[in-house]
């Protein structure tokens, strides 16, 4: 196992999994989560492991002691992690379970660390309809798993099949689609597990119409979200039968700053990092944000956007 350290620590770091000889992943010490995350905030995890793939990320995690808070990052593109950081592991699956491949005609296994982006184009490429939403999603399959990601109409847990997931003693399971409580934005696991990748089941299409389905919803979402600037997608969960957008442009808080942060002109449920934000200033603006909607229209806004660290 490779051992890097970005910064130096700043307090002394015990490396769980150090006498693992056999690792062949990268553990990274005192690492900025701001390099691991859409917003391009957030603070040093103490480790974070970039397995080699499944077996040696198994291997890893009987290395660690049961009381070791993991956490498991994909793209980081749902995530505000606080500016002291993540104190424990951070399981990063992109660029490492990069596994993508047909199983049959209509079938495609994707494993946890490979962009939801990939998948659209890899499906579209086959001749295969169904996952044209992804194109535009800029996180893993990881993430769009725990996430139940959706957009345009379609939601990922519509197309899976089966998962495959490993606890924290680094046991394998495959699972079937039914064994999980799915909703909107909203996945609940039967056991403590986290995803290592998915089955997917799509409709035999047409290259071309997929392709070009793509590509709409792409100009679709270039023209409706400030996709130049650091932003984390949708803020807040929409509230049955109404639009968080809708709520917050209508409380006036469109342009409305704490720091660097800013939400969006362009889309009210989307907070920008305009240059120089600090995860604080993004939290203490989804909490305003958060605050004013509740005053003005009754209705308390959950937030999609996962928030971790100290
Ligand atoms: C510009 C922009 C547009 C977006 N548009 C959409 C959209 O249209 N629809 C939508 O649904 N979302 C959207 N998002 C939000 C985000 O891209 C999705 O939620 C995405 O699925 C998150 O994937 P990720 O890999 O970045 O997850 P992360 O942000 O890394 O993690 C999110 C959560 O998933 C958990 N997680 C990650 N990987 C795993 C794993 N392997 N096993 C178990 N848990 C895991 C994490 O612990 C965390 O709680 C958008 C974001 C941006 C920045």
């Amino acid at each position: 196992m490779m051992v890097q350290s970005g910064n130096p620590p700043t307090t002394p770091v015990s490396v769980p999994g150090s006498a693992g000889a056999a690792l062949r992943g990268r553990l990274l010490v005192n690492e900025p989560m701001a390099r691991h995350t859409s917003w391009r905030v957030g603070g040093p995890a103490d480790r974070v492991y970039v397995p080699a793939d499944i077996d040696d990320l198994a291997a890893f995690l009987r290395t660690l002691s049961p009381e070791e808070p993991i956490h498991w990052v994909g793209l980081g593109s749902n995530l505000l992690v606080r500016d002291r950081g993540v104190r424990g592991t951070v399981i990063l699956t992109s660029g490492a379970l990069s596994g993508l491949a047909l199983l049959d005609e209509t079938r495609v296994r994707a494993e946890a660390g490979v962009p939801s982006a990939k998948v659209a184009r890899f499906c579209a490429t086959h001749g295969l309809g169904g996952a044209e939403f992804l194109a535009g999603i800029p996180g893993t399959v990881g993430g769009a798993l725990a996430m139940n990601a959706g957009a345009f109409g379609g939601e990922f847990w519509n197309l899976v099949e089966a998962v495959e997931t490993l606890d924290r003693r680094g046991e394998r399971r495959t699972r079937q689609a039914s064994e999980y409580a799915v909703g909107y934005r909203s996945v609940k696991s039967p056991a403590a597990e986290w995803f290592v990748a998915a089955h997917l089941k799509l409709v035999r299409g047409e290259h071309a119409q997929a392709r070009a389905l793509i590509k709409s919803l792409l100009a679709r979402r270039g023209a409706t979200q400030p996709t130049q600037m650091p932003n984390a997608g949708s803020v807040f969960k929409n509230p049955p039968g109404d639009h968080a957008a809708r709520l917050i442009e209508a409380a006036g808080l469109k342009g409305a700053t704490v720091g660097g942060a800013c939400v969006s002109e362009l889309h009210a449920n989307f907070i920008v990092n305009a240059g120089n934000a600090t995860a604080a200033d993004i939290e203490e603006l989804i909490e305003h944000v958060r605050a004013t909607v509740e005053l003005r229209f009754g209705v308390r806004l959950e937030t999609e956007v996962r928030v971790i660290g100290e």
